[in-house]
């Protein structure tokens, strides 16, 4: 299907601005150009921060910053099929999955809606100390300042939402630089944003080339919060280059599931072979490692491979396609070498079906090779047959990431033990671990990050408590 060509300009201070340059955005399927958008660079981020630091000087009550937000969750509702839509041209997410986050958009604007009405410091009891006797104290929460919002290309709406949105109902201005290679989508929600009554310069976004415009907030005093999901590497250099700012990281992850003898195998099969494979595996949350007590791995592997083989793979324009491209053709091959390169067995997949990569499961993968310890983000799964919980657990331990984990067990005890011996910022149980809800706290550990989102999480990370003490007479 031909998608339809779209233009945007960055937005500064409330202008649609036009630079002289242009970044062509292409389809990862196709290959064909679905947009193009201004290219800006150091000198419109700063004319972004400008126009931030000066939208917040007028502050905007919370039950304005409130009525924009729900305004803009029933927008997304409204022009569902368009957004969805656009997503999935810019991102090659098959339209089911695009869909899911046009709704999960409407769900991060809606609570953070609610956020910004409860938005309240709390008492201090003063008397609890002699020298406090007296005394009132409370706290109040103060925006943050203004926030510099990096984006990657997976999630290319609803992880922008999961800044935006939050940053509003904080009552904090933003610049944000949404990923290159989908920076279509967010700029139609800061269109709706527009739409929705936010007066000029509360959103800003610049699209142009990540260093540049990453150097010029770092080094601008006034941002003074990054907020950043994507790669490891990028995050942490972030993190260490801008020491008086909060950087808050959600970064990668190798998802591990353990799956017990006693589990119901059918469901956790289904759950995986769902969750493994949607979107090609590029959620930092799709499961990747699955581990499987002994008694069940022959039942487990016999359930899932017929699964894995029936999903659909294709154009992601098509309503039913499961399975579409991975973001490019560098991404492709990195996928494809990994899977050469593994000491274990290809089950299913590990070749191209046109253009695309196949459901690939891979048996008895060695915790050395990549695709047991790196983040593979592509349609992969390795499948390893384990003699206990605890061997499960050491090897789900076993990388440097810590995002989410999940267990498939009817036995409560094994539940609870993986609940606290996981290390990871969340654990499911009989759910896989890509399963996330957007008012959940959700973040990592480990190298996976520093920080929890969903709106009430990160309103608490983009507000900051200043204490007021008053002397009673
Ligand atoms: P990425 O390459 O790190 O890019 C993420 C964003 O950072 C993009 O906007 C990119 O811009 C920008 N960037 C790159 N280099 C930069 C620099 N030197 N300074 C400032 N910004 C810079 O990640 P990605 O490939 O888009 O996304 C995939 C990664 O994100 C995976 O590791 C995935 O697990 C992780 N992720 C984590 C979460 C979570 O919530 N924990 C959610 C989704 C994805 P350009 O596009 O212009 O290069």
């Amino acid at each position: 299907m031909v998608a339809a060509l779209t233009e945007k300009r960055l937005l500064i201070g409330g202008e649609w601005v036009e630079t002289g340059e242009w970044i062509e955005v292409r389809s990862p399927f196709s290959g064909d150009v679905v947009g193009r958008v201004a290219k800006g660079g150091a000198e419109e981020t700063c004319q972004a921060v400008d126009a931030a630091e000066k939208a917040m000087r007028e502050p905007l009550p919370a039950h304005k910053r409130a009525e924009i937000l729900v305004r803009v969750a029933g927008a997304l509702g409204r022009r569902h099929d368009e957004v969805a839509r656009q997503i999935s041209d810019e991102a090659g997410k098959p339209m089911k999955a695009a869909r899911v986050e046009a709704q999960r958009a409407m769900s991060t604007y809606t609570f953070a809606a609610v956020e910004a009405r409860k938005l309240a410091g709390e008492m201090v009891p003063m008397d609890a100390a002699q020298a406090g006797e007296g005394k009132l104290a409370f706290t109040l929460r103060r925006p943050v300042g203004v926030i510099g919002a990096i984006s990657p290309f997976n999630f290319p709406l609803n992880l922008v939402a999961h800044k935006l949105a939050p940053a509003l109902a904080a009552g904090c201005a933003v610049v944000l630089k949404p990923a290159s290679q989908t920076p279509l989508s967010a700029l139609l929600l800061a269109e709706l944003e527009e739409e929705a009554g936010l007066p000029p310069g509360w959103v800003n976004v610049v699209v142009g080339p990540a260093a540049e415009i990453g150097d010029a907030l770092v080094e601008d005093e006034r941002v003074k919060l990054i907020t950043f999901t994507g790669s490891g590497p990028v995050g942490w250099k972030l993190k260490e280059r801008a020491p008086k700012k909060r950087v808050n990281l959600e970064l990668g992850n190798a998802t591990p599931v353990i799956v017990t003898a006693d589990a119901d195998i059918p469901v956790a099969a289904a759950k995986v072979a769902q969750n493994a494979f949607s979107f090609a595996g590029q959620s930092c949350i799709s499961v990747q490692r699955v581990y499987v007590e002994r008694g069940a791995y022959d039942e487990f592997v016999a359930a899932l491979l017929p699964l894995v083989e029936a999903l659909k793979v294709g154009d992601p324009a098509d309503e039913d396609t499961d399975v579409g491209p991975v973001i490019d053709e560098g991404a492709r091959d990195r996928i494809l070498d990994w899977i050469a390169a593994t000491s274990g067995q290809v089950l299913t997949g590990g070749s191209l079906e046109g253009d695309l990569i196949r459901p690939t499961v891979i048996a008895g993968a060695a915790p050395q090779d990549k695709v047991s310890c790196e983040e593979v983000f592509g349609p992969v799964c390795t499948v390893t047959a384990v003699d206990s919980l605890a061997e499960a657990i050491s090897l789900a331990n076993g990388t440097r990431f810590g995002l989410q984990a999940g267990i498939f067990t009817t036995n409560l005890d094994s539940a609870l033990r993986a609940a606290q011996q996981l290390e990871f910022g969340g654990v499911t149980v009989n759910e896989a671990p890509t399963f996330r809800t957007d008012q959940m706290p959700y973040g990592g550990v480990k190298d996976s990050g520093n920080t929890r989102e969903g709106p009430r999480y990160a309103v608490r990370e983009m507000t900051e408590e200043r204490l007021v003490v008053v002397d009673l007479p």
